[in-house]
């Protein structure tokens, strides 16, 4: 197995090179007194070192061990306790927080790369990190002041973590239909009762405390997801002088078992008349947990394309190593038996489709992280509105198509290797399985399909999609004569026609069709995914052509390369999905039950 790499310079091409991040930060004053060149390239060098030698040799232990669960106590993987705390040290949980409680107030153009060095190298363990921030960040967002002065500071050293306690055994997707109830007490303070499942990192040995975000039901409540609250639980009751004080009345009732990330636990967590207090307004709570859901959904889709890093890094050295077969053209190696794999087409069909969705894909969540940091740091109100709607419409995106092509890219990695993909020695398996939960938590990806489809653009009208479409025929027009370009400029046109086609096309079925939205959302967001890669490999091209002459590495002329891959061998599928949209609903809609 090939040990994962930190791959810097791929990261700071895209940070620094196509989306000049360095004069974004500049632009904003509130970011251009906290962030310079050089302190994020410091960042980016440590995040490499934590995660590539302390964070990932843990990653294979922690899958075999698994979390153990005794008598309410889990006990977690050899070595995740002492990583943790260089987590802890490094300041690394705190990295984007707010610097008035402690966080270091980074941008997120660049906590997005310490967000994927640190799920590729290991998925199970970054959850807790990543579930922290996503508290922290509700908190911050919706919290009074007493409860941020006494639980963010902690939240972001990471001495405290985090954990989201939405789900339940009868309710998932539909958390409307919740049961757990919370009582309001004499003392301000709520009571807290019901069972929640799949909690991840709901109980652990790694931090003194956990900070439970629980949303439950007040006892007069509205019906649906507009009577739902959001409460925080702590595991250990913090006194006035920030002390811990006696455990909370809740317990961990079991850990599951499953089928990958095998060393994060994943928790039944009974509450029982526990303490916990209000974060943000009574039968807001929802609204209040988008704001951690929408921060863990680009963390999830970051996750995906982390896992199909990890993936690639090793089908690539495999496929230099293994000798299988001649190369059509004849011998590469005659002094050998073989070939290596990397002579075959197929092969390199399957190395180049990898590094097409990842390279793009990372190039996709630093969009994303560019228009964060505008929507969190300008002072320009129309910037700003522009940039939350294009967070809010690219948020799904990221979410599930990231994912999904992570997932099957783990696949694809899997396939390099043949049978040695499917034994443990080489790992392949074990990225199969972690990255498999991707698609499924924080809203499976059939549910962020429809946010996509039916929400932000039938919901908006077409308005959010047009912030999108707009930057995409701007650049267009901006790089008209760009003759590195040439050959990429009219199909990435064609395709944001094809996108504002079905676009239009759904808006109008929608007004007579209600299932119209769904039934086209997969499709639809396959081909917005597929469009906006299209945008991130020109922006590539654009960054990386100049330098092409007189590097002899071939990290830029293989981009170009990739490019010409991805446009001419993955595009194409717009093509197919757009006729898929256009059918319509009925061929899924006009089955009887008895017909299925
Ligand atoms: C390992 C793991 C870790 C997790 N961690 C957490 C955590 O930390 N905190 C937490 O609260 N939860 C957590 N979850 C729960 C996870 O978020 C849910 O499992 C997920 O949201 C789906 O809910 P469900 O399992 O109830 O599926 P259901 O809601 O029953 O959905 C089943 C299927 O039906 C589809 N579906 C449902 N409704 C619709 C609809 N209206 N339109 C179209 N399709 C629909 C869904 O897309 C899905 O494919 C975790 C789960 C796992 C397995």
């Amino acid at each position: 197995m090939a040990d994962y790499k930190a791959p810097l310079q791929e990261i700071r091409f895209v940070m620094n090179d196509v989306f000049d991040a360095p004069s974004l930060w500049a632009s904003m004053p509130r970011l251009a007194e906290r962030v310079d060149p050089d302190t994020a390239d410091a960042i980016i060098e440590e995040a490499g070192k934590v995660t590539t030698n302390v964070i990932a040799p843990l990653n294979r232990e922690g899958d075999e061990q698994g979390c153990q669960w005794n008598d309410g106590k889990v006990t977690t993987p050899e070595g995740f306790r002492e990583a943790y705390q260089t987590i802890v040290d490094g300041g690394w949980n705190g990295l984007g927080g707010n610097p008035d409680f402690g966080g270091m107030g980074m941008p997120k153009t660049l906590v997005v790369q310490f967000e994927e060095m640190l799920q590729a190298s290991n998925m199970a363990l970054g959850l807790a990190p990543m579930l922290t921030a996503g508290a922290c960040l509700a908190l911050d967002a919706h919290g009074s002041e007493a409860l941020k002065e006494k639980y963010l500071p902690n939240l972001y050293s990471g001495v405290w973590s985090g954990s989201m306690d939405l789900t339940e055994p009868h309710c998932g997707t539909d958390l409307g239909i919740m049961r757990s109830r919370a009582v309001p007490q004499d003392d301000g303070s709520y009571s807290i009762s019901g069972t929640k499942i799949f909690i991840t990192w709901g109980e652990h040995d790694m931090a003194e405390n956990i900070i439970h975000f629980v949303l439950a039901k007040l006892p007069d409540a509205p019906k649906g997801p507009k009577g739902i609250s959001l409460f925080l639980v702590p595991k250990f009751l913090v006194n006035d002088d920030g002390s811990l004080g006696e455990r909370n009345a809740f317990s961990c009732g079991s850990i599951e078992k499953k089928m990958g990330i095998k060393g994060s636990a994943t928790c039944v967590m009974n509450f029982d008349g526990a303490k916990g207090w209000l974060v943000g307004e009574e039968n807001k709570g929802l609204a209040a947990m988008f704001t951690m859901m929408n921060y863990e959904r680009l963390g999830v889709g970051i996750q995906g394309l982390a896992a199909a890093e990890a993936s690639l890094q090793s089908a690539r050295e495999y496929a230099f190593e293994r000798i299988q077969s001649r190369a059509p053209t004849g011998a590469r190696n005659p002094d050998q038996a073989a070939d290596p794999l990397v002579v075959h087409p197929d092969v390199r069909r399957m190395l180049l489709t990898m590094k097409s969705y990842v390279e793009g894909g990372r190039a996709f969540s630093t969009y994303v992280g560019q228009w964060l940091d505008v929507a969190k740091f300008s002072d320009d109100d129309a910037d700003r509105e522009r940039a939350e709607g294009l967070v809010a419409l690219l948020t799904p995106v990221a979410k599930a198509f990231l994912t999904d092509r992570g997932f099957d890219m783990c696949v694809v990695g899997q396939q390099v290797f043949g049978g040695h993909g499917y034994i443990r020695e080489w790992g392949q398996e074990q990225l199969v399985r972690d990255a498999r939960i991707t698609q499924i938590y924080e809203g499976a990806n059939g549910i962020q399909a429809l946010d996509l489809m039916g929400r932000k653009v039938v919901g908006s009208q077409g308005k959010l999609y047009e912030l999108f479409a707009d930057d995409l025929a701007a650049f267009i027009e901006k790089e008209q004569g760009n003759v590195a370009l040439e050959p990429f400029l009219a199909p990435l046109a064609a395709s944001l026609e094809r996108l504002s086609d079905v676009t239009e096309q759904v808006l109008n079925q929608s007004s007579d069709d209600p299932n119209a939205p769904g039934a086209a959302s997969a499709d639809y967001t396959n081909l917005f995914g597929l469009t906006a890669l299209a945008y991130m490999w020109a922006k590539m091209v654009v960054a990386a052509a100049p330098k092409v002459e007189g590097d002899s590495s071939g990290f830029y002329s293989g981009k170009l390369k990739t490019a010409r891959f991805f446009y001419e061998r993955l595009l194409p599928q717009t093509v197919s999905l757009a006729e898929s949209i256009r059918s319509g609903s009925q061929s899924m809609m006009e089955h009887a039950d008895h017909e299925f």
